[in-house]
Parts: structure tokens; C-alpha cells; sequence
């Protein structure tokens, strides 16, 4: 940026962009189907972009879940697995990184995220307990409802309004918090269940003055926080762009300080860690360690590989240090605002501000004549792949479920679907492909019909359910 040529070559375009801080090596082909081919496949699919075959798939921005590119270096780290049954190497890598970047002290590695849920949830929660959270995520909260805990939702109202443009939309309400304490008693809550950037609204931030006033709270009463820890390199880019005094600070350090004012954290290594497989669940409590290490077995694997493959191991300890890298985390971030600019410029309803990991189709505003009943946001996620062959996700009323008590749905304040930008993997002109096809379809909006669910699972039901469109 001192390079003065440069700088004249900023004044003289005009504009000074980003770029992604890597150049490709290997590539996918992907390909186009026609529209009658699309209909056959999202019939099969019961209209679930879940059930859809990849191959029938253009771009697939179902998950930003194992569907990161893999660097060259992680690549070569696969050809270093020491698969040894006890003490791969590959594990004393993971944990120094784990250490090192989140600063925890005890490890344990578990095949992906909700395996370290499971073992958390199991290990802390008993029948009758409360478990607050700044709002759910769908395997998380089901980890904490199946262990006999009961779910309360204690993130700041405006999360709930997809317009509201609070910077830091995901923190939690401490009086809401407090309010909980009281009522319940600190005694029925096991830990504060807190997520960095908040996926089910929208991928928003926590601030860092809210989490040390949470850690303030939270000591007074005695009560633990256990962090979700699956995007918080998004939540630290969001803290360094808007909170006052960590301009000039690095994501690493960001990170750190952060999770210093938590316990311990579960980890979807799938998601910010740039590999295809992977999770850990990491404490600092030496005696909830060893029970945790001991339940691992049970559940997952041997304490020092958890489910994965020492290979996979490596790759994720790689993965991590190069996830906290300052340029790969801004670069990630601006390709999701490039999309989500394009779409508020076509006046698009979309949840704002723009998140860290995906595009959230605000689909109550945008079908606003199909009743949640009806599953707009799966009507909305159905007419984009046969748009375009574009494979997004339904979160609303399908993935919300029922509530265990009364068996009804549970109909969410956001009722949304989700364009999440794979890490690495798409460029720009898939975005403008994306934003078109979003176009296109808001344009026809008001011919849409509704769904009927036809057939419905027991848990989790937005992975398996099926649908019919309504006559
Ligand atoms: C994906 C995810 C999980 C669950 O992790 P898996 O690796 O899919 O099992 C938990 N929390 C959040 C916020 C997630 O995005």
C-alpha cells in the first residue's frame, strides 16, 4: 500500500479491490442441466435440496460445511498421517495448534462438531436442566434437549428482525440471562451455550465487550460458558472491522482474547478449518476433561484420534493456521458481501447486515403470499435449483422442527434460506451467476406456490423430509 505508484494507480481507477490470497492448482468441472432435467431430479427429491444428487447440481452452496478447497500444504499433510491406533503424531500437532490459536488446554477429537456436542452435552446436562443460548443451532440444541436439558433462547431481540442493522447482532441479552438465573436458579443451568457468529441469524457477530460482560455475569453466579467455536474466525474478522480498539489488532490475537473469556469450546472443523472432516471439543477443567476423554471412546474413537484419520488430523492442524491468516479471512468475507451486495442493489430482501459465512433470503418478505405453514423458505430454496441449478438451504420453519412439548411446529421469527459460499472454492463470476438466478426468481415471485410435507422424520427433520407442491 506505500508503494506510491500504486497508490496513483488507486487514484486514477477510482476503486481498490480485494483479491483472494491464492491462485488455483486443480480443478472441478461442474456442469449446466436443462430446466426439464431439474424438475426430474427435485421430484425425486421430494423438494429437498438435501435429497438431490451433487452430480445433478451447477453450484452447490448448500453448506459451507467439508466443502472447503484444501491448500497445497494440507494436501501434502495428508501424505504425513501417522495412522497408528494410539498417539498418532498427527493428534500432538492438532492439540499444540488447538493451544496455540484458541488457548485452551485439554483436547478432545471427535469426528465432526456434533460428535464434541454429543459428548458435552452428555457429560454436563441432566434431565431438568435449562441451557441458554444467543438462539439455537439445529444438532446443538437437539444434543442439549436429548440429554434432558430444556433450550432457552437469550440472544438481543433485534437478531430476530432480519432489517435491524445492529453490528453485532448474535450477542446475548444479559438481562434476559439474568432474568433466566433467577427464575430457574443458577444451579439448573450447567453452562451458557454460546455460538460465534450466529448462523441461524444470519451468521452475526458476538462483540468482545459482550462476551467479557457475559464472563462478569456468568461469575457471579458460578456459571460456566462452553463456546461453539465453528465460525468464530468470522466473528474475530466482524470484531476487528466494527468494535472500537481492535483495528489494529490480528485475527489470531482477536481469537485468543475472545476465547479467554470462555471454559472451553466444541468445534466443526468442517466449517472455519478449511478440511472436509474433522471437529474437537477442548476445556480447560481438568476433571470435565477426563470424563470427556473417557466418554470419547465410547462414542467415537480413541482419545487421540476421536473418528478421524491421523491424516485427517494433520490436514486440520494445518488448516487451522492457515484459517486465522488476516488476508484468508477478509477474502472469505467479501466474496459472501460481493453476493450479498449485488442482491440489496435489486432491492432483494435479504437479513442485514450481510454475515460471515452465507446470504440469508429473507423468504417471508420474499414470498409474502405463502403462509409458514406452507415452507416458503423451501418453496424459495425448490425454485432456485430449478431456476438455475443452484442448490441452497432451507432455514425456517423445517429446521426449526416441532417443540417437544406440544408437537407443534415451531414457526421462527426468520424464516430464511441460505446461499453459504463453500471456503475457497467458487470465484466471482459463480457469484454473479447466483445473484442473476436470485434475480430471476424474485421477479417471478408472485406465481410461487407453497409446499405440503408428505413425509417427516423424527429428528432433524429438514435433512430427510419430503415434499409435494400445493395444486
Ligand atoms: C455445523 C455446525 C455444527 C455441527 O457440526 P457438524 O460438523 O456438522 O457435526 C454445530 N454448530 C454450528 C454452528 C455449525 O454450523
Amino acid at each position: 500500500m506505500s508503494n506510491p505508484k500504486f497508490r496513483t494507480m488507486g487514484k486514477q481507477f477510482g476503486r481498490r479491490s480485494w483479491a483472494e490470497p491464492w491462485k488455483i492448482k486443480m480443478v472441478e468441472p461442474i456442469k449446466m442441466t436443462s430446466r426439464d432435467d431439474r424438475l426430474k431430479s427435485l421430484q425425486e427429491a421430494g423438494y429437498n435440496t438435501f435429497l438431490l444428487h451433487s452430480e445433478d447440481v451447477y453450484i452447490d452452496l448448500l453448506t459451507d460445511s467439508g466443502t472447503s478447497a484444501m491448500s497445497d500444504r494440507q494436501w501434502a499433510g495428508m501424505m504425513l498421517g501417522d495412522e497408528a491406533y494410539a498417539g498418532s503424531r498427527n493428534f500432538y500437532h492438532l492439540e499444540e495448534a488447538v493451544q496455540k490459536y484458541y488457548g485452551y488446554r485439554y483436547l478432545v477429537p471427535t469426528h465432526q462438531g456434533r460428535g464434541a456436542e454429543h459428548l458435552i452435552s452428555r457429560t454436563l446436562i441432566k434431565p431438568g436442566h435449562y441451557v441458554p443460548a444467543n438462539m439455537y443451532f439445529t444438532t446443538t440444541r437437539l444434543h442439549q434437549e436429548l440429554a434432558g436439558g430444556t433450550f432457552v433462547d437469550v440472544i438481543i431481540d433485534e437478531a430476530h428482525d432480519p432489517a435491524n442493522e445492529h453490528p453485532f447482532k448474535g450477542n446475548v441479552s444479559l438481562e434476559k440471562l439474568e432474568a433466566l438465573i433467577k427464575r430457574v436458579g443458577a444451579d439448573n443451568i450447567p453452562y451458557v451455550s454460546l455460538a460465534g457468529t450466529v448462523n441461524m441469524a444470519g451468521g452475526q457477530p458476538v462483540s468482545m465487550a459482550n462476551v467479557r460482560a457475559l464472563r462478569g455475569l456468568c461469575d457471579r453466579y458460578g456459571i460456566p460458558i462452553y463456546l461453539d467455536a465453528t465460525r468464530m474466525m468470522e466473528n474475530a474478522f466482524f470484531i476487528q472491522e466494527r468494535e472500537e480498539g481492535y483495528q489494529d489488532k490480528s485475527i489470531a490475537t482477536i481469537l485468543k482474547e475472545f476465547c479467554s473469556f470462555t471454559d472451553g469450546a466444541w468445534m466443526s472443523a468442517k466449517k472455519d478449518h478449511l478440511v472436509n472432516i474433522g471437529g474437537w471439543l477442548a476445556v480447560n477443567d481438568g476433571d470435565l476433561f477426563d470424563e470427556l476423554r473417557n466418554l470419547v471412546v465410547v462414542y467415537e474413537g480413541l482419545h487421540t484420534y476421536g473418528g478421524m484419520a491421523g491424516r485427517d488430523m494433520e490436514a486440520l492442524a494445518i488448516g487451522i493456521g492457515e484459517a486465522v491468516e488476516d488476508d484468508h479471512i477478509r477474502a472469505r468475507v467479501e466474496q459472501v458481501r460481493y453476493l450479498g451486495t449485488l442482491l440489496t442493489d435489486w432491492e432483494i430482501p435479504i437479513v442485514k447486515p450481510i454475515g460471515g459465512h452465507a446470504i440469508f433470503l429473507d423468504a417471508k418478505s420474499f414470498y409474502s403470499h405463502i403462509p409458514q405453514s406452507q415452507f416458503p423458505s423451501q418453496t424459495l430454496a425448490a425454485e432456485l435449483y430449478l431456476d438455475s441449478g443452484i442448490r441452497s438451504m432451507e432455514r425456517g420453519t423445517v429446521s426449526a422442527g416441532r417443540d417437544p412439548e406440544t408437537g407443534d411446529h415451531r414457526y421462527p421469527s426468520l424464516e430464511l434460506t441460505r446461499l453459504t459460499i463453500p471456503r475457497r472454492v467458487y470465484t466471482q463470476a459463480h457469484m454473479d451467476v447466483v445473484a442473476e438466478s436470485v434475480k430471476a426468481v424474485y421477479d417471478a415471485r408472485g406465481e410461487a406456490r407453497g409446499l405440503k410435507m408428505v413425509y417427516e422424520p423424527r429428528y432433524l427433520r429438514f435433512f430427510q423430509a419430503r415434499f409435494e407442491p400445493l395444486a
